[in-house]
């Protein structure tokens, strides 16, 4: 990196705020990466900081990658030599929370369990939740357009933000802190920036919607014998429940037979049967609700719709039982080499899907292991596999994301493209979609500077045509 811009940016946000050699290369590099290969990471405090800090980046051509909390699996934060690595992590303030109109002003750097937690004094509550809460930031949900468990009623993040304020390629500060649900005038110019992995801009301060806390939760784990008991179940409980339900988490044998072998989490159902979901719901009076819940539960056992079943009765007995879902380590350390994906299609498809996916992947690895996980009621599947060796990576890619496309299903269904899914984006968009996106990105970022080659490669990026 040029010497006089590190120089430039130290002035900028002071010596201590930008790190080089040892203090780069020994932090926490994220998912799936060894290292950060930037050559500095710069750490505003201020959207004018960081303003100043791409006004300069923009004229010396410096590439920059946002770095928020490190929690994505896409690697849409890996960084090489010559990259600057901008980290949101100072800018953690909550500004304000506005409990009548029901909204908070954050900056990106907000830890997504931090604000959670900020809330319940007042009584209200941020939907948006994930296994990576402890680590993300809001920004980078915002950036992400991250799900997770509660999407089935509240929606992804994208529903969840009213207002974005973000820094452009070349510093111009674009304010777009709207505060109202409903604000039909012209482009709703957020969404360009929610989703969109740090290529367009960088999101410094967001407006978010904020929901009542539920005074009740009513959480179980139920066991089947086939996937088509558990579509079933899924409309059940949502009628049943009139909007409560709020959660409805696949689990496959694999998955949680992993998890509940070797004393690693008790099995709060036995191991036997192929699959099992968490189903939770929240609502307003736990007495009335949990009568509710359970006269759910026991339709549903009349009309055959599971096997088994067990009720949280205890926040120590739900805790247990998400354990059961949320825990990934083990996974990860079992299943070697390890793959992740993250895909989406009709819930009505899933069966076919996993039982071809499972087919292909045994008949080049009869001993490979894969183990199913969905956010099921959204239509997204998470599939861990360990097999192969690390160079079959693009065969083991093949047996997931080929049958996907009879389904028209999605590569991606909340963790976004980076670059782990880039190849395939093309599965999943149109050319005329992915040349509009192009188009965009080169109006908005017309040197490339920001997280260069993520999503697809700048360097195809159509040049603007002189006015
Ligand atoms: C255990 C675990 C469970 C998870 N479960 C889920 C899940 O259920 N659903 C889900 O959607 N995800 C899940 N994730 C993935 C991850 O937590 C999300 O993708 C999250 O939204 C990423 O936020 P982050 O702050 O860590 O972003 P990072 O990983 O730091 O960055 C992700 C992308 O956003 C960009 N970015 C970050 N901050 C900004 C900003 N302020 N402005 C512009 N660009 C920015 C980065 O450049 C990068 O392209 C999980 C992760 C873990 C570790």
């Amino acid at each position: 990196m040029n010497q006089d811009l590190l120089q430039q940016l130290l002035e900028i946000v002071g010596e201590a705020h930008v790190l080089t050699g040892e203090a780069v290369t020994s932090r926490y590099p994220g998912f799936f990466m060894t290292s950060i290969g930037a050559d500095a990471i710069v750490r505003p405090k201020s959207t004018e900081e960081v303003s100043r800090i791409l006004t300069l980046c923009n004229k010396h051509g410096q590439p920059v990658v946002v770095h928020g909390g490190l929690s994505g699996w896409v690697r849409a934060t890996q960084t090489k030599a010559g990259e600057l690595a901008l980290s949101l992590e100072r800018m953690n303030v909550i500004e304000q929370v506005d409990p009548v109109n029901r909204t908070a002003v954050v900056q990106a750097g907000v830890i997504l369990q931090t604000f959670q937690e900020h809330l319940e004094p007042y009584g209200l509550s941020f939907p948006l939740d994930l296994g990576g809460r402890g680590s993300c930031h809001l920004g980078g949900n915002a950036s992400t357009n991250a799900g997770g468990m509660r999407v089935i009623r509240y929606g992804m993040m994208r529903e969840q933000v009213l207002g974005v304020e973000a820094v452009l390629a070349n510093g111009q500060i674009v304010s777009s802190m709207n505060r109202m649900i409903k604000n039909n005038t012209g482009y709703d110019l957020k969404q360009l920036f929610i989703g969109s992995e740090g290529t367009l801009g960088v999101i410094t301060r967001l407006v978010l919607r904020l929901r009542e806390l539920p005074r009740s939760n009513n959480t179980a784990l139920i066991a089947a014998d086939s996937f088509d008991q558990i579509v079933g179940l899924l409309r059940h409980m949502d009628a049943a429940m009139g909007g409560m339900l709020s959660a409805f988490e696949l689990i496959d044998n694999s998955f949680y037979s992993v998890n509940t072998r070797d004393g690693r989490h008790t099995a709060p159902l036995a191991a036997d049967k192929p699959y099992y979901a968490i189903i939770e719901a929240l609502g307003s009076d736990q007495t009335r609700d949990a009568e509710l819940f359970e006269i759910a539960l026991t339709e549903a056992g009349e009309k055959e719709l599971f096997v088994d079943a067990v009720l949280a009765r205890s926040d120590k007995q739900r805790e247990d039982i998400w354990a059961v879902r949320e825990d990934l380590q083990h996974v990860v350390r079992d299943f070697q080499p390890f793959y992740a994906f993250d895909v989406s299609l009709p819930v009505g498809e899933m069966s076919a899907y996993m039982a071809e996916v499972k087919k292909r992947l045994h008949q080049h690895w009869p001993q490979g292991q894969i183990a199913f996980l969905g956010h099921v009621g959204d239509g997204n599947l998470h599939i861990a596999i360990g097999a192969g060796a690390a160079k079959e990576r693009e065969e083991i890619e093949a047996c997931v994301y080929e049958p996907l496309a009879p389904f028209v299903g999605s590569v991606s269904a909340e963790h976004g493209i980076g670059l782990e899914k880039k190849p395939y984006l093309g599965i999943s968009r149109s050319e005329t979609e992915i040349n509009l996106m192009l188009g965009i990105k080169s109006l908005l970022d017309p040197k490339g500077i920001l997280n260069p080659d993520k999503i697809f490669s700048t360097q195809s990026v159509p040049k603007q045509k002189a006015a």
